[in-house]
């Protein structure tokens, strides 16, 4: 019908003005390169693009609680509690899958082998960051003491340094916020004080925070919610029409967002360009650490979800993927998956028509847990790091990769450059130095795109899958409820 072409055509125009946003701003950025910008230049010019950022985050939060609220509440415990299992059995052996695949292409390719390129001294049994910290904070902050908190802050073990010199005991606990990296840079500072004096350095938890949304927490609390607000029956409905509504308003001011879309990638792309270092400068074992990653993303995005998603659905996987194309995009252009979430939601409903009962469910969860690409990136990151250091790993140490790898993804904020700092979390598992991190840092703004990319596409399959897997649970609904078609 006219309608229809309509709206293909509509969906299409957004498609090629964003891949024309693409091209354009990697034509912009290579063009200002060589005109060597300030930083507060490159500031400026990447204006455009942060307010995408800004307005994308906004609506992050309104909509993970109310699609989720809703999501839930409109479905029987039941028919809830089944699509859960479906899904959390989808998110763990797909992340599996995509560890194993790192793992297979870091030992096969051998990133690391050879004399390591840039020394970093590593002496001392100093642990920083213990890992059993790193899961307990995970726990943690599932459970938000305080939910207007959780908004804008995360539960995060800091550490209290102290030195004890043979005379002399100093605290070095000047902030007591160190983030894992700069309790990294913390310990290799205090190792050259180790060598001129004899003294002793203890890192001790204790409380503390960061900055950043518990998305975690808030994605356990609304689904406790909108369960509890499911099996209230009629009580329920003012509150299921509330946040209902609510979903439906957000999900507008997506839809008037995405004209802005563009424009904003446009812009991050091209600034992102005109700021990186020289990456021809990038050879040896980090080149090949950063091939192995790519080659390994390549595989797990272009042919392993796409074959399952086929197995279970037998649709055509790549029609899938091509409605997607926007999200997968904007995920390329901000590094988050939160961050993309509202347009991850708008592409799988409108433009591949995938159940909103399902979509609302899934997604959110997704975003904040499944993370196909940053598990595979942690375990290739952490492999290569043994390698540099000329370490040979036993089964079991691979194995315990694998694991916190996992956990290391489930724990990563969909927020960029997140799993760099849950690398910790691996590295200490296994006994490699954690300072070690610093190796990788100089690629891993772009790597941390192309994960959150695959990261987008496993949450986006998922959710067709499931949708599949629920299709008798969503019609026998329809049929409870009395609405012939889905709600629209
Ligand atoms: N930036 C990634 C994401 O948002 C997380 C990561 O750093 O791996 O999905």
């Amino acid at each position: 019908t006219k309608d229809s072409v309509k709206g293909f055509l509509r969906r299409n125009l957004f498609v090629l003005l964003t891949i024309a946003a693409v091209a354009l701003g990697v034509m912009l950025g290579f063009t200002l390169r060589p005109h060597n910008l300030t930083l507060r230049e490159i500031k400026y010019f990447a204006f455009p693009g942060e307010l995408l950022m800004r307005m994308l985050q906004m609506l992050v939060l309104p909509l993970i609680v109310s699609s989720l609220v809703t999501g839930i509440s409109s479905l029987d415990s039941k028919a809830s509690g089944k699509m859960g299992m479906r899904a959390v059995g989808y998110y763990m052996v797909t992340t599996l899958i995509a560890v194993f695949i790192g793992i297979v292409i870091v030992i096969v390719i051998k990133p690391g082998k050879g004399h390591r390129d840039s020394p970093v001294a590593s002496s001392g049994t100093i642990e920083p960051v213990q890992a059993a910290d790193a899961f307990l904070d995970l726990i943690r902050n599932m459970f938000p003491p305080n939910l207007v908190e959780a908004c804008f802050k995360q539960y995060k073990t800091v550490y209290k340094k102290t030195i004890h010199t043979k005379n002399v005991t100093v605290a070095l606990s000047l902030t007591d916020s160190l983030n894992a990296t700069e309790a990294a840079l913390a310990v290799n500072m205090s190792r050259v004080l180790q060598t001129i004096q004899e003294t002793v350095v203890e890192m001790i938890p204790v409380s503390g925070s960061s900055n950043g949304v518990n998305a975690l927490g808030l994605v356990v609390f609304s689904m406790c919610f909108g369960l509890v607000i499911g099996s209230m029956k009629q009580q329920g409905q003012a509150l299921r029409d509330f946040f209902d509504c609510l979903n439906e308003a957000i999900m507008r001011l997506v839809a008037i967002i995405i004209w802005y879309a563009p424009v904003g990638i446009l812009f991050l792309i091209a600034a992102k360009i005109v700021e990186m270092k020289n990456l021809a400068e990038v050879g040896g074992q980090l080149g090949m650490y950063t091939v192995s990653v790519i080659v390994g993303l390549l595989i797990h995005g272009l042919f392993v979800l796409p074959l399952l998603y086929f197995l279970v659905t037998r649709k055509n996987p790549y029609t899938f993927m091509a409605g997607l194309l926007q999200a997968l995009i904007t995920a390329l252009g901000t590094s988050s998956s939160s961050a993309t979430l509202p347009i991850t939601f708008r592409c799988l409903e409108e433009n591949n028509r995938v159940d909103k009962r399902v979509t609302r469910f899934i997604l959110p969860v997704g975003a904040t847990i499944n993370m196909d690409g940053t598990a595979l990136y942690e375990a290739v990151a952490a492999i290569f790091i043994a390698q540099v250091n000329d370490m040979e790993l036993n089964f079991g140490q691979i194995l315990t990769i694998s694991i916190t790898a996992t956990a290391a993804s489930i724990g990563a904020a969909g927020i960029p450059q997140a799993g760099l700092v849950t690398m910790v979390i691996v590295l200490t598992s296994v006994g490699l130095p954690t300072e070690d991190i610093t190796l990788i840092i100089a690629v891993d703004w772009f790597l941390d795109r192309l994960r959150t990319t695959t990261n987008v596409l496993g949450d986006s399959i998922g959710a067709g899958i499931v949708e599949h897997l629920s299709r008798q649970e969503l019609q026998s609904q329809d049929v409870e409820v009395g609405n012939s078609v889905i709600e629209e």
